[in-house]
């Protein structure tokens, strides 16, 4: 299931140039394109789901293996150790402004965050 006006839909399609790092059966990552850190990555599902309220039990494999992955990239960015935050927004008062559901993560020095 995909959106057609869905910025995030089209990269997981691929009809938008990327800097692709990652994509497997279920989701896809990408970098940020307003970087907050060195490493910022966005991981998102292949399908189209508005936030994290459109979550059911059949989305269980989708939702673990955006988490399954972090380990995955963070090695590849080098940061497995220094640390980085995973940040999920949803809705008006958490921020979220692309509206298909996504991970941030973001690791390195010179992180803005508004909590700690
Ligand atoms: P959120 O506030 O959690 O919805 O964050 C949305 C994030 O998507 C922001 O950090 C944006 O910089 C990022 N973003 C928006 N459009 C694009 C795009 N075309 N490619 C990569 N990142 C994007
Ligand atoms: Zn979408």
């Amino acid at each position: 299931m995909t959106d057609p006006d869905c910025i995030f839909c089209k990269i997981v399609a691929g009809e938008i140039p990327q800097e692709g790092v990652y994509q497997d059966d279920l989701v896809t990552a990408f970098r940020d394109i307003h970087p907050v850190a060195p490493t910022h990555i966005l991981i998102v599902p292949n399908e189209h789901l508005a936030s994290t309220n459109d979550l059911t039990r059949n989305h269980e494999k989708l939702a673990a293996r955006m988490l399954s992955v972090v380990p995955k990239l963070a090695r590849h960015e080098g940061i497995e150790q220094s640390g980085y935050r995973l940040i999920m927004n949803s809705g008006p008062d958490g921020k979220q402004e692309v509206i298909h559901m996504h991970l941030h993560l973001i690791g390195g020095q010179a992180m803005r965050h508004p909590i700690g």
